[in-house]
C-alpha cells in the first residue's frame, strides 16, 4: 500500500453486549492511529447477529465511546461517504457483491445438505485425510443446473471458490510479522448462509474494502480469521489492508480477562467515578508503550506518538492497582479549580450535599476543599465521605469512638474546648494559619497533652477521630459553625456526664 494512501480505520463493535475494555483498547488504538497519522477514524456497527445485538447494547456501546472521547469521522450519528455504517441496513449491498462474484464464477451455490456434508467429513477422516473441511461436492455444478436448483427453491449457501492454487496465504502482521496460514486448511467457506444472511468474514471485507480502511486493527481473537478475509479480497479484486491483530488482555490471574476478575465493561469504570481521560491512558499502555518508561501519556500525546511498531505482541495484565495510580495522577494534576469543578461540584451533587450552582455560588470555597481532598482521593466518589462531615450542621452526631476516646476519657477536654472556643470567637482572620496558630497557643497555654488535645478539637469538630487537617477543616466550617460545634460537643459531653 503506497504511503500516500490516506489512513482509514475502523472499530467495528457487534452490540452483543456493553463496550467492554478489550474492546474499549481496540477503539482506542484505532482512534490514535487514525488522529496520529491524520487519517479518519470509522464506527461500525456489525449487528448482523440478530439473535444478540440490540439497540440498547448499541446505545450504550456509542455513550461509551463519547465518555471515553473517541470521536468518531465517519459513522452513526455523523454519517460520512460510505454509508450506512451499520450493518443490518447494507444487506442489500452484500447481496450485490455475492452475486458478482457468483456471476464472475468466484462463487457458487452449494446444495449440500448437513447431513451430506457431516457424511463426507466423516469419510474423510474414515481415509486419514488430512484437509476435513468442505469437499468441494458442488465445486464443480453446472452453472445453469445450479440455477434451475435455487429456481426450484431448493435450500443453498453461496461459497466461495478458493483458486487451486491459490498457495498458503501470508499475512503480514505488523504486530504479529509474518504469519502464514496452510493453503490445504482453507475449504471453499460459506458467504452466504442458507436464510440469505452474510457470514461475518464476508460483512467485514465487503464493508472494509468498500470503506476504503487501509488498516485493520483488531483483537487477535480474529487472526485466524484473516486468511479467509484475503481470500474474499482478492475475490472482490480489493487491496487488502495492512492488518495489526493486538493481544489479549488477560486479569491478574493469567486467565482471559472475564466478569470473573471484576468490573470488565467501561460503564462500570464511569460509574465507579474513573477519570475518563486516566481510563484511557491506562488501557492505551496496556500493550503500547511510548517509550517504555513513561506511564502518564495524556490523550493530546496519544494522538500524536501512537504507532503500531510500539504494540506488543504479549498478552497484557490488566492491574486494577496500577489503573487507580493513574487515576490519582490525573487527579492531582488538576488545578484545584478544575477538581472543584469536574470533580467536587458533580460528586455532592450526585450525593445530595449540595445544590445545583453550588460551584458558582462559592467558588473560593470549594477551592479550599479542592485543595484539602485533591491529595487523599483516588476515585471521584471518595470526595464525598471526605467532605461530609462539613454538611452536618452545627450539631452534628459525635460518632461513639470519638466521643468516648477524645472527650469523655479525658476529664480536661471540656476545659479545652472552651478555651479553643475563646480564641477561634477571638480570630480576627478566620483562615487555616490563624487557626491553626490559635490552637496551637491553646494547646501550650492550657498544658494539654498535643495528640489528646487536638483529638478533643476535631471530635468536637468533626464528628471523628480522623478527617483532613484541622485548621483547614475548620476554616472550611467558617466560625459560626466552628462556635456552634464546640458548644454542641460541651453539651453532649456534660450530659453524658450527668
Ligand atoms: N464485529 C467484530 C467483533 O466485534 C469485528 C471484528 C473485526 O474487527 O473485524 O469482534
Amino acid at each position: 500500500m503506497s504511503t500516500s494512501t490516506p489512513v482509514r480505520v475502523r472499530f467495528a463493535p457487534s452490540p452483543t453486549g456493553k463496550l467492554h475494555v478489550g474492546g474499549a483498547r481496540t477503539a482506542i488504538y484505532n482512534w490514535a492511529f487514525a488522529r496520529a497519522n491524520g487519517g479518519a477514524f470509522i464506527l461500525r456497527i456489525d449487528d448482523t447477529d440478530p439473535t444478540r445485538s440490540t439497540d440498547e447494547n448499541e446505545q450504550i456501546i456509542l455513550r461509551a465511546m463519547r465518555w471515553l472521547g473517541l470521536d468518531w469521522d465517519e459513522g452513526p450519528g455523523v454519517g460520512g461517504p460510505c454509508g450506512p455504517y451499520k450493518q443490518t441496513e447494507r444487506i442489500a449491498i452484500y447481496r450485490e457483491a455475492a452475486q458478482k462474484l457468483m456471476d464472475e464464477g468466484k462463487a457458487y451455490a452449494c446444495f449440500c445438505t448437513p447431513e451430506q456434508l457431516e457424511a463426507d467429513r466423516e469419510a474423510a477422516k474414515a481415509r486419514k485425510d488430512s484437509f476435513q473441511g468442505y469437499q468441494g461436492r458442488c465445486r464443480d455444478l453446472d452453472p445453469a443446473e445450479a440455477q434451475r436448483r435455487i429456481d426450484a427453491g431448493e435450500p443453498y449457501v453461496i461459497r466461495i471458490k478458493v483458486p487451486r492454487d491459490r498457495g498458503d496465504v501470508v499475512v503480514e502482521d505488523a504486530v504479529h510479522g509474518e504469519v502464514t496460514f496452510n493453503a490445504k486448511e482453507l475449504d471453499d467457506f460459506v458467504i452466504v448462509r442458507s436464510d440469505g444472511t452474510p457470514t461475518y468474514n464476508f460483512t467485514t471485507v465487503v464493508d472494509d474494502a468498500l470503506m476504503g480502511i487501509t488498516h485493520v486493527i483488531r483483537g487477535d481473537d480474529h487472526l485466524s480469521n484473516t486468511p479467509r478475509q484475503v481470500i474474499v479480497y482478492e475475490a472482490l479484486g480489493y487491496p487488502v489492508p495492512e492488518f495489526a491483530h493486538i493481544s489479549m488482555i488477560l486479569g491478574p490471574d493469567g486467565k482471559k480477562l472475564s466478569k470473573r476478575h471484576g468490573a470488565t465493561s467501561v460503564e462500570e469504570y464511569r460509574d465507579a467515578g474513573y477519570d475518563s481521560e486516566a481510563f484511557v491512558n491506562y488501557l492505551a499502555l496496556l500493550g503500547w508503550a511510548l517509550d517504555g518508561e513513561t506511564t502518564i501519556v495524556p490523550r493530546e500525546v496519544l494522538a500524536r506518538e501512537f504507532s503500531l511498531d510500539h504494540v506488543s505482541k504479549n498478552p497484557s495484565t490488566f492491574d486494577p492497582k496500577k489503573l487507580d495510580w493513574v487515576n490519582q495522577q490525573y487527579l492531582q494534576a488538576m488545578t484545584d479549580e478544575e477538581f472543584a469543578e469536574r470533580v467536587l461540584a458533580p460528586q455532592l451533587l450526585a450525593a445530595g450535599l449540595e445544590d445545583r450552582g453550588c460551584f458558582e455560588a462559592r467558588p473560593e470555597w470549594f477551592c479550599t476543599l479542592a485543595s484539602v481532598l485533591k491529595p487523599r482521593t483516588t476515585l471521584a466518589p471518595d470526595v464525598v465521605g471526605l467532605a461530609r462531615f462539613l454538611y452536618e450542621g452545627p450539631a452534628p452526631q459525635i460518632d461513639e469512638k470519638a466521643m468516648k476516646k477524645a472527650l469523655l476519657k479525658e476529664d480536661d477536654a471540656s476545659q479545652w474546648l472552651c478555651a479553643a472556643r475563646a480564641a477561634l470567637n477571638d480570630l480576627e482572620h478566620f483562615d487555616a494559619s490563624s487557626i491553626d496558630d490559635a490552637l496551637t497557643r491553646v494547646q501550650e497555654e492550657t498544658g494539654a497533652n498535643k495528640r489528646k488535645f487536638y483529638g478533643a478539637v476535631r471530635a468536637a469538630e468533626t464528628g471523628s477521630l480522623v478527617s483532613p487537617p484541622l485548621g483547614v477543616s475548620i476554616e472550611l466550617l467558617g466560625r459560626a459553625y466552628a462556635l456552634a460545634r464546640i458548644d454542641n460537643a460541651l453539651e453532649k459531653v456534660a450530659d453524658a456526664r450527668a
